[in-house]
């Protein structure tokens, strides 16, 4: 849901993975050369609030959307119908929408012209399912109407596909020349490489709140939830956007660590 797209969830796990593993390999240099330095300790610490702060927000979207999916959709449309009125009203018809199994799964494929919907979306006639439904096709319009952010994010995915895979090969190795003194140049490529994936997830953020609105609109412009029912889809859209804002943030934060542990290095 949330609009993780299909090539956006491996990508954040493989993040997750590769900053463990960069992370480990950082302390272990860390501790040969001695104490941190304040910046780099500054970011560590930044890392660790920016962590915390991404458990708060997962936990508070479960909640959120957990309490939504219980509340009925009045017009008794299931995510799926919901999203089938959204595409036709935006004369949108080369778009299939589709059942897809699993938990927060929902996205929209570009290559394939499907809005996928999850087990807890497709078939559920609640508030929760029409906003994400209405979502995953706020990108299915987003595609239709060439939006830049999209077009750009589509095009930077094999590049992070790519750095995301050797940035941690890259930074031991520079971690390695640097620590016997061969300079800071192969650290400073695999951050370039590590940056990518930041650029990625900052591109996301207009690509999200884009989708979110365009939901949004339409649910509201179409009379389909009014009052309290709109607040209802607007609060569970607003904290799908807070994990993409944290993931954006945490990468970020993952970039200055390396920054200032390679500055420190340069002094
Ligand atoms: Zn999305």
């Amino acid at each position: 849901m949330k609009a993780l797209s299909v090539i956006f969830t491996p990508l954040l796990n493989f993040k997750r993975k590769i900053m463990l593993e960069l992370l480990q390999a950082a302390q272990e240099y860390g501790a040969q050369s001695g104490s941190l330095g304040i910046s780099q300790s500054g970011s560590l610490i930044l890392m660790v609030v920016i962590g915390v702060l991404g458990w708060v927000v997962q936990a508070r979207l479960q909640s959120v959307f957990a309490k939504y999916s219980q509340v009925a959709f009045p017009g008794m449309l299931t995510g799926a119908e919901v999203a089938a009125k959204m595409l036709r009203d935006n004369n949108i018809h080369n778009v299939k929408i589709t059942h897809v199994s699993g938990q927060l799964t929902d996205h929209f494929n570009p290559s394939t012209m499907t809005v996928n919907l999850s087990d807890s979306v497709y078939s559920s006639r609640s508030i929760a399912a029409a906003a994400v439904a209405c979502h995953e096709c706020g990108h299915a319009i987003q595609h239709a109407q060439g939006y830049a952010p999209l077009v750009m994010r589509s095009a930077l995915v094999p590049v992070v596909n790519f750095s995301s895979r050797m940035a941690t090969w890259v930074i031991i190795a520079g971690i390695a020349m640097m620590a016997s003194g061969l300079g800071t140049t192969v650290c400073w490529i695999g951050i370039a490489m590590i940056a990518m994936s930041a650029l990625f997830s900052i591109i996301t953020l207009p690509v999200e709140y884009n989708a979110s609105e365009r939901a949004l609109a339409w649910l509201e412009s179409s009379r389909t939830l009014q009052g309290v029912q709109l607040q209802q889809a607007k609060e569970s859209l607003r904290w799908a956007a807070r994990t993409y804002l944290v993931a954006a943030l945490s990468a970020i934060a993952t970039v200055l660590y390396y920054v200032a542990m390679v500055s420190r290095r340069n002094d």
